[in-house]
């Protein structure tokens, strides 16, 4: 039977990592009554951020997305984390063929990743995994000016950098009304 590839996405604090952390620890409370599933988490080791649902899923961190193949090896659940750290080009087409392979081979993929960047673009890993989703899993926040659906993730802090690991403190989410374009580069 051929295996799958969810989608879990939405801006940041949308609970995108805390769903993958609820589904992997859901095959895990069934492999410990003797079913056959089991699951693994990978992400980024360029995400240094510790989060308390990420870290409950116990994460192996790899530094190339083509690190996770032999060690997804005998998973019946393979679950990414963040794999817009993998943001260069090479790097994103990695992820996808990455998850394809998973796939092919029967394993089940849960992909927890971020709708967009502090611009409102996608990420280039983002639009690849969209491509080849059999579902996909949209997670809102609740935008902290006026209480609305929040999509976008407003950078409040730092630089001008797609790719910025920070805090929670650099953003907030906010919904389609009240995100304010950044200058543009
Ligand atoms: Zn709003």
């Amino acid at each position: 039977m051929p295996g799958s590839i969810t989608l879990i996405t939405g801006g940041m604090f949308a609970g995108k990592t805390e769903e993958l952390a609820r589904r992997i620890e859901r095959v895990r409370i069934v492999s410990q009554m003797g079913r056959t599933e089991r699951a693994i988490v990978f992400k980024p080791t360029r995400d240094t951020r510790r989060e308390r649902a990420g870290e409950r899923m116990d994460p192996v961190r790899v530094e190339r997305p083509a690190d996770i193949l032999p060690l997804a090896e005998g998973y019946t659940v393979v679950g990414i984390d963040e794999p817009h750290f993998w943001n260069e080009p090479e790097e994103a087409e990695e992820v996808r063929r990455v998850c394809l392979a998973l796939a092919r081979g029967g394993t089940e993929v849960l992909v927890s990743v971020l709708n967009a960047d502090f611009r409102g673009r996608p990420f280039l890993v983002g639009g690849l995994l969209f491509a080849i989703a059999t579902d996909i899993v949209l997670r809102n926040a609740v935008c902290t000016a006026c209480g609305a659906d929040a999509s976008f993730s407003q950078r409040v802090a730092g630089g001008q950098d797609t790719l910025q690991v920070g805090n929670g403190d650099a953003y907030r989410p906010c919904c389609v009304r009240c995100f304010k374009d950044p200058p543009t580069a």
